[in-house]
């Protein structure tokens, strides 16, 4: 069983809702059982959802991705609780996500963006707190920041994903309950620190990831990812560990539903 953690299914760059449920299909038929859509924003809510309920290898996760918080409205967090309160019922949803914070782009490391970030996020994280629900993070420059919040505001873990940083905030992150999604990134030989990561960790710590249509596999770039690419990122993983690859599969899936006890009840 493979279980890809992070797959943006509902997003544009799919081509359309029957592009998407091929992909969701190709991917079950590469042996991928298990595929979670994070929501980015108020208004792809009840799509992740939706998506979910129609694709048998599908789950979903709601929440305001950072790249999103600049247009996002204070009435979107209540809408949220409201989601998450309605969505609680359904074995598909699985997690708070995609939230986080990103210092990378432009102008959303300082100033108003940067606070505005900060308070989505720990808004987020509270309804995690209250739910008992995993978080997906989305982490970029901010390894440092998103853990000040994690260590204040008690969650029960989750996915720290497209992991890049320093062994000693990967080391922050577990110790805080958290699994590290690696995908594509992993598999560019120049990815040298990532690589490095994807070796010396606790293979318990490991998830993967496509975060398809985004981080193509380096066999794939510049084309869009999919899901269906999770065994083949899975076979550089267990080469750079040494590992068999149905050792390796059996591993991350239940590193998955370790990090997902919603998914984990699914399968
Ligand atoms: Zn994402």
């Amino acid at each position: 069983m493979w279980i890809d953690t992070h797959c943006h299914l509902d997003a544009a760059e799919f081509g359309g809702e029957q592009a998407q449920v091929q992909a969701a299909t190709a991917a079950a038929q590469q042996g991928v059982d298990w595929i979670v859509i994070p929501a980015v924003e108020r208004a792809n809510f009840a799509t992740v959802a939706t998506l979910a309920a129609q694709l048998p290898n599908c789950t979903y996760a709601l929440g305001i991705h950072p790249l999103y918080v600049p247009q996002a409205e204070e009435a979107d967090l209540l809408a949220l609780r409201t989601a998450i309160a309605g969505a609680i019922a359904d074995p598909r949803f699985v997690a708070i996500g995609e939230i986080g914070l990103d210092f990378f782009v432009p102008g959303m490391d300082s100033g108003p963006l940067r606070e505005k970030q900060e308070h989505f996020y720990v808004e987020q994280l509270k309804m995690a707190r209250d739910f008992d629900l995993p978080v997906l993070l989305h982490v970029r420059r901010s390894q440092d920041i998103l853990l000040k919040h994690l260590r204040r505001i008690k969650v029960q873990g989750g996915i720290a994903h497209a992991f890049n940083g320093s062994f000693q905030q990967a080391e922050a992150f577990i110790g805080l309950g958290f699994r590290l999604g690696f995908g594509g990134a992993m598999t560019f030989t120049r990815a040298l620190q990532i690589r490095r990561l994807a070796v010396q960790l606790p293979l318990a710590a490991l998830v993967l990831e496509t975060d398809a249509p985004d981080m193509s596999p380096a066999w794939l770039h510049p084309q869009p990812n999919q899901p269906q690419q999770i065994p083949r990122i899975g076979a550089v993983l267990a080469e750079l560990r040494g590992m068999a690859l149905p050792d390796l599969a059996q591993a991350t899936a239940a590193n998955a539903c370790a990090a997902l006890p919603r998914l984990a009840a699914l399968a």
